[in-house]
């Protein structure tokens, strides 16, 4: 795949353990130079950019070249965005990009360039970053390595650091005439980077160090300090100087802020109250013999393997979130669905996570040694083997699609981690993110940040958790529902649901990822995935070849089309919440076609979306269903357009509660008069209650209400079952 090809690491040559500066950015201020002494290890970046692969080459020729040099280097294609996180690289980089067109990057660069280019961007944004930058261009076109000066530009005006000048290699005289001297001189500029850092670290291990003794000349344990930690700054006389310019030469600040890893007063000072250390009831013994292939745990819970027959990016590629329709072959299954409904999707753990977890735990020769897990003996009566951990399977296989890896770690999981820690402020550190005094710590750096286990052993290289822990703290890998989003009526045999690609911006604690089964699915279906409106895959490919996805029904008891088809419907479903209401409407086309003489009530949706033309989902469909007549009434609102298709400014309804509010009376008529069903779906933490809200003031205002009273008719209609919600955050 693509992917695969950009992507390449080269194994570590010399294993030589150093200290290293840590640049991570602080979460609350944009000082960037921790004094914590860290490792360095001889490791830099490589990113590229290319259009027809020269620069891919060369940059594959520096990854090469390194090794021989004593360095490591991670390679990666700008475009592969997942693989490296320029915002928190502590890592010096090397970027290698050429310039196509009239002076464009190259398609794999596109994405980064607009990134960086982005006005808002902080003016120190990068000012963890130092870098190398090799150009490469054609003085015979316009805007010679337009690419590579635009990055550098951007780059240097958002704070990053050159490490290594920039080199400007031109085709039209030959890339090798300034690509060899300008790669034979890096590794020097390197070396004495790296040495600049290691110099610079152990500057700051001799300042921290004298943090550690008390005014008495005693020393202190690191994880209990009483000295107030005030800001301490290391001026460039306190670093080497050198002739290049590089990184560690810019101005040293301790933070004084908290972060994942480490806390500040009063917490670094407090005594802690922490939960008790969870006792350990699993025994878990890896087998040296091989495992059958294991298939996901599917028939015994009802899943079926299908084959998605399309996958179509809904909204345009400049969308602020990226909606993936997608159709599956349910036909062999006779799975039987009504609009309204949904289905369970399983979606296993990022390949390279698990990886990761294995190497990191040790255990990656052993990743097909069978596990069998036990009960301890005297363990609680309570305990129990975790049922969704079976015998006799893989290790690779259990983390893959047993536990959900990504699970945000339970205060009592931290404990847990905690005593098996070695370093003591590490140890320290994570006793405060599950203390009570450390509450808003964990609530911030934990919690509210997403973090899970891998983080955490990132962040606290000293923590080696046994297997049996993890199997007892980490919980079962929950599918993910998509609510229907066709009628079998309309497609016989197949099933549609649409999803947002859920995504996680970098943060001080993780870099930027995206939603396990949104993420996966995207990638997994990226092989078939057309824009709106082209041929999709079950037209141009033969179904062995078609991407495959474990499903189960998930009926709904209530959401669903009333049963007298003359009752009034309001379907209220911004974003990808009017899924269902697809569902219905196309389950309402076809029985309007085939039942002439049936009365249809009156059929409104009120949908939304950011912008007209980038992101109004099934905007063809939902047209036509208002041209045939399936739709009375379609209300949309576009939250981020404030232009009218003439081009004019005004001020309109931003969201669907707004609308509900300008069709106040036709709402309240159709649920209070002709009894009428109020459908609401997708977000449940904002959409859902200002609907709600909205809800409330219709109904008080039309029928003259006091507060108490609306909310009795309001929750009428829920018991009624005609105000439904199929919600979810
Ligand atoms: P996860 O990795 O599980 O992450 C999601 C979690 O992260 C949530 O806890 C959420 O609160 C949080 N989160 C989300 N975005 C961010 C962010 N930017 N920053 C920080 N945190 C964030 N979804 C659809 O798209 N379409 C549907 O039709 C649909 N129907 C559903 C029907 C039902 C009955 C239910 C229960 C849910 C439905 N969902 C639907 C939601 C869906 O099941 C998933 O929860 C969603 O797709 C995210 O899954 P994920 O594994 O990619 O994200």
């Amino acid at each position: 795949m693509l992917v695969k090809a950009c992507q390449r690491s080269v194994i570590q040559y010399v294993c030589r353990q150093k200290k290293r500066l840590s640049f991570a950015r602080s979460r609350r201020t944009t000082i960037h130079i921790h004094n914590m002494p860290c490792e360095v290890t001889d490791r830099f970046l490589i990113l590229y950019g290319s259009q027809r692969g020269q620069a891919q080459s060369i940059a594959e020729e520096i990854c090469e070249q390194a090794t021989e040099h004593g360095f490591t280097a991670d390679i990666f294609c700008l475009s592969d965005v997942k693989k490296y996180n320029v915002d928190s690289e502590t890592r010096p980089i090397v970027f290698v990009v050429s310039t196509t067109g009239d002076g464009d990057p190259p398609d794999t660069a596109q994405k980064f360039v607009k990134k960086i280019k982005n006005k808002s961007l902080p003016h120190d944004s990068f000012a963890n970053l130092c870098y190398a930058l090799l150009a490469l261009g054609d003085t015979n076109y316009a805007n010679f390595c337009n690419c590579g000066k635009t990055i550098d530009r951007r780059l240097q005006q958002l704070g990053a650091k050159h490490f290594y000048a920039t080199g400007h290699a031109d085709d039209g005289t030959g890339l090798e005439v300034v690509v060899d001297p300008w790669i034979e001189g890096l590794w020097e500029a390197l070396k004495k980077t790296f040495a600049n850092m290691s110099a610079a670290d152990q500057q700051g291990a001799a300042h921290s160090d004298s943090f550690l003794k008390s005014p008495s000349g005693q020393e202190k344990n690191s994880s209990n300090l009483e000295v107030d930690l005030n800001l301490l700054k290391l001026s460039e006389t306190d670093l080497p100087r050198e002739s290049t310019p590089d990184c560690s030469q810019t101005e040293t600040l301790i933070p004084l802020v908290a972060s994942l890893k480490h806390s500040v007063a009063p917490l670094s000072e407090s005594v802690l109250n922490v939960p008790a250390l969870p006792p350990s009831y699993l025994e878990v013994i890896l087998e040296n013999q091989s495992v059958k292939e294991e298939m996901v745990p599917a028939d015994k819970e009802g899943y079926h393997e299908v084959p998605v027959t399309k996958a179509v990016q809904l909204t345009r590629d400049d969308s602020v979130k990226t909606a993936i329709l997608l159709e599956l072959d349910v036909s062999e299954q006779n799975m039987a669905y009504q609009p309204g409904d949904s289905f369970d999707v399983l979606c296993p753990n990022r390949a390279s996570e698990v990886e990761e977890l294995l190497l990191r735990l040790g255990l990656q020769m052993r990743n097909n040694y069978a596990v069998q897990i036990h009960l301890l003996e005297n363990t609680s009566k309570k305990a129990k083997v975790p049922l969704h951990i079976p015998q006799g399977t893989s290790l690779q296989f259990i983390l893959t699609w047993c536990v959900e890896i990504r699970s945000i770690p339970k205060k009592a999981f931290i404990r847990a981690l905690a005593d098996v820690t070695q370093d003591s402020s590490e140890k320290r550190r994570l006793l405060e993110l599950c203390s009570k005094q450390g509450s808003a710590d964990y609530n911030g750096f934990v919690r509210d940040a997403n973090v899970c286990l891998l983080d955490l052993l990132r962040a606290f290289p000293s923590c080696l958790p046994p297997l049996n822990l993890l199997f007892e703290h980490l919980p079962k890998l929950q599918s993910r529902a998509y609510s229907a989003a066709s009628s079998s009526l309309q497609h016989p045999g197949k099933v549609h649901f649409v999803f947002n690609v859920v995504e996680f911006p970098a943060c001080p604690e993780h870099s930027a990822r995206t939603g396990l089964c949104t993420g996966w699915l995207a990638d997994h279906v990226s092989s078939i995935m057309v824009p709106t409106g082209m041929l999709t895959a079950s037209e141009c490919l033969d179904t062995s070849a078609l991407p495959k996805v474990y499903v189960r029904p998930r009926p709904s008891s209530t959401f669903h089309l009333p049963a007298d088809p003359s009752v009034p419907i309001v379907m209220v479903g911004p974003g990808t919440g009017v899924a269902p209401f697809i569902g219905f409407l196309q389950q309402r086309e076809k029985e309007r076609e085939v039942n002439q003489e049936v009365t249809f009530g009156e059929t409104w949706l009120f949908f939304g979306c950011r912008y007209k033309e980038k992101d109004f989902l099934f905007r063809e469909e939902v047209e036509r269903f208002v041209q045939n007549g399936t739709l009375s009434h379609l209300i949309v609102c576009f939250s981020r357009d404030d232009e009218t298709d003439a081009g004019e400014k005004v001020k309109r309804a931003r969201y669907v509660q707004h609308n509900l509010l300008l069709h106040a009376k036709s709402v309240a008529s159709m649920l209070l008069k002709d009894k009428g069903y109020l459908y609401v779906c997708g977000d449940a933490k904002n959409m859902a209650k200002d609907v709600n809200d909205t809800l409330l003031e219709i109904i008080g205002n039309e029928l003259q209400l006091d507060k108490l009273e609306t909310m009795k008719t309001v929750a009428g209609l829920r018991e009624e079952k005609r105000y439904l919600q199929d919600i979810w955050s």
